[in-house]
């Protein structure tokens, strides 16, 4: 009668510990921040297990030391800002825990020689210490203490040996996760300082370089007086060169503000019609001394766009001066239409072409398909990659269909003005 009173009693005990384990292993895998995480773990451990006190300590390689990381009550507050940690190599209870990777107990610590009573602790009477397994490794130990003499028994071993696996893969993750966000922090605040530094020294070459232009304009509008025919093909090479230059910075300062999130649209309802009629105009200068056409291929019946006026002007820009740059005979045109509850625009070119397989990266940053044309075309490799980006802070999408040989065709959508239907 009495061994059965034993029996239930030992099951039902064993129910509440099972129950115990699965509800600090829970808290433990909710808690994301590690401090958080072990100071749940601690209280609730001795609080449902019914102990004196628990604590964990957490290794420390480096130094090869235990060092205390959560602790039940004022007592391990205490100690804990007292930085408390124990060698590895120490004769203690938890050391030999994680040395020995495996849960040890001291049922009569008063028996123990090797048992330092801790002051703050003066009832302890019964420790059990279970090292925090992460694979082979031990990370920690979970470290609990009893008033009652012979309170640990094998089964507390195995119940508790359970919590601290749970325990140790909750702080894994808890560490990765915080490693996560604090290489995200740094990541954030090295592109900030990459844009800023971007930021700053543009401006800093584009005002020389404007004095630079600035002055070969008048020296070549004969504001200085009369030039030679020499002097003038060399003051003109030096205002080319210089406004390459600065366009190029201006480039690497878009990407940069746009990369930072710090490029705002000015977007407003847009009358495409005339817009696109403006840049065809302008634009007449690139093909100058070329056989090429350049056609304006437009529906009689056009909503307005929504977009921002000179971005969309640099879209166009980029895309027309490519085509110019890549067309040596033949024609380009730009078209808009309707299409699907979209604007679709399209610049569409009989130059050189691209290959199929480099069509994917063509609005990849520093991306040039063919390095001797483009060197003999001129150019950076950054203005696919920047209309691209204009083009989706507008909502749009863009893309490509071209054949070796035979031309490209670069279409783009943008967004209808509000109130536009189909
Ligand atoms: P780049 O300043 O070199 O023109 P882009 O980003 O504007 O840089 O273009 C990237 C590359 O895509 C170009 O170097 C060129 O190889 C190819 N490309 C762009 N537009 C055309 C086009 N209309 N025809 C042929 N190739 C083109």
């Amino acid at each position: 009668m009495v061994d059965a009173v034993r029996l239930t009693e030992r099951a039902r005990r064993s129910a509440v510990e099972l129950q115990t384990v699965a509800e600090v292993s829970l808290q433990a895998t909710q808690n994301l921040a590690v401090a958080d995480l072990l100071r749940a773990v601690v209280e609730l451990t001795k609080q449902r297990f019914d102990l004196y006190h628990a604590h964990i300590y957490l290794l420390n390689e480096e130094e090869q030391r235990l060092q205390l990381a959560a602790g039940s009550g004022e007592a391990g507050e205490f100690m804990l800002a007292q930085h408390h940690s124990i060698r590895l190599k120490q004769n203690s209870l938890v050391a030999r825990a994680a040395r020995e990777k495996r849960g040890v107990i001291v049922n009569d610590v008063l028996q123990e020689a090797s048992f330092l009573p801790n002051p703050l602790l003066p009832e302890t009477r019964a420790e059990m210490a279970i090292p925090l397994l992460v694979g082979e490794d031990a990370i920690g130990v979970l470290d609990v203490q009893s008033t009652q003499v012979d309170r640990f028994s094998e089964t507390d071993v195995q119940v508790l040996t359970t919590l601290a696996a749970q325990v140790a893969v909750a702080l894994q993750n808890a560490r990765l996760y915080e490693e996560q966000v604090a290489v995200a922090e740094q990541l954030r605040e090295v592109d900030r300082l990459k844009s800023e530094f971007l930021a700053s020294m543009s401006h800093e070459l584009r005002t020389p370089l404007n004095s630079i232009i600035g002055y070969a304009e008048v020296i070549l509008d004969g504001l200085d007086g009369p030039i030679n025919d020499e002097m003038q093909e060399d003051i003109s090479a030096i205002h080319g060169s210089g406004r390459l230059l600065l366009s190029l910075i201006n480039d690497i300062l878009d990407l940069a503000k746009i990369e930072a999130q710090q490029l705002d649209l000015d977007i407003e309802p847009l009358e495409v019609k005339p817009f696109l009629a403006d840049v065809t105009e302008t634009s007449r200068i690139l093909i100058k001394d070329k056989p090429v056409e350049l056609v304006l291929d437009l529906p009689a019946d056009l909503p307005q766009a929504q977009a921002d006026r000179i971005r969309l002007q640099q879209v166009m820009n980029n895309l027309i001066s490519n085509a110019a740059k890549f067309t040596e005979e033949g024609s380009i045109t730009i078209c808009a239409r309707q299409n699907n509850g979209v604007l679709e625009f399209s610049v569409q070119d009989t130059g050189i072409g691209i290959d199929e397989e480099k069509i994917a990266v063509v609005f990849e940053r520093f991306r040039q398909v063919d390095q001797s044309s483009t060197r003999r075309a001129g150019g950076t490799g950054l203005g696919l990659a920047i209309t691209r980006q204009l083009v989706e802070l507008h909502g749009g999408q863009i893309w490509v269909e071209s054949e070796r040989g035979k031309g490209s065709r670069f279409f783009f959508t943008l967004p209808l003005a509000n109130g536009t239907s189909e």
